[in-house]
């Protein structure tokens, strides 16, 4: 799977990508992730990327046209039909884990675009055909985490790139509400304990327990 991010802010991501699950699966070429920036296309001297909006209004909205050349150059390297193309919006499609395993199932190139300011000019939507999502009804200062979201949440559904398949909670019995070591937790002289059923070996009834306490 490999992950095109448009975004003109491309160090954001360095270090969520430079650690741990991601960082490894990287490593192994289960996932790949590029950047492009709209900065690099532009004929402006000045490589502007954003401009007043028609109507009025606070805030600057992105030029359509270094995005649109940033996804021809993604286009031209990857030629592939398993191509989607995401903008990310606030008032986009809400972002689950299903459509998550949709897009590792169905897709090999996912490109994101990140926006920033007021948003990205309407046309790049639609001559891409492109669908908006939104990772929650929330509005953030850019794209970019929620590029970092889809990223990680896409990428844990992709096989070997948590350590155990099993890993995937979608996969198996599993708690919201877990415990390890040690078995009595002393603190400011309170004892805190680990259910004991837990620590019974009796694997039906600590799946009983688990379903309960979903
Ligand atoms: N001023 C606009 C919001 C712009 S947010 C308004 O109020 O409608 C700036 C950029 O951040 C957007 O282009 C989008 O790419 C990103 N963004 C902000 N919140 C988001 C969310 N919840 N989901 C996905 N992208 C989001």
């Amino acid at each position: 799977m490999n992950f095109h991010i448009i975004t003109i802010f491309p160090k954001m991501f360095g270090s969520y990508l430079a650690g741990s699950i991601l960082a490894r699966a990287i490593k192994e070429k289960k996932i790949g992730v590029k950047f492009y920036n709209p900065r690099d296309f532009t004929k402006d001297k000045h490589h502007k990327v954003d401009d007043r909006a028609y109507g009025g209004g606070p805030g600057m909205v992105m030029y359509a046209e270094p995005i649109l050349k940033a996804v021809e150059r993604v286009k031209l390297k990857v030629k592939s039909k398993k191509l989607k193309v995401i903008i990310l919006s606030p008032s986009g499609k809400k972002f689950t884990n299903t459509y998550a395993r949709d897009l590792a199932k169905k897709h090999k190139n996912i490109i994101l675009i990140s926006g920033r300011y007021e948003g990205i000019d309407a046309r790049v939507k639609k001559i891409l055909k492109a669908e908006e999502v939104s990772i929650g009804d929330y509005v953030l200062t850019g794209g970019e985490l929620p590029a970092m979201v889809i990223i990680d949440s896409v990428a844990r559904q992709i096989k070997g790139v948590l350590g155990k398949f099993e890993s995937l909670e979608e996969n198996r019995v599993s708690s919201s509400i877990m415990y390890t070591r040690p078995e009595t937790l002393i603190y400011k002289g309170n004892k805190n304990k680990v259910p004991k059923v837990l620590l019974s070996g009796h694997q039906a009834k600590i799946n009983e327990w688990k379903k309960k306490n979903k």
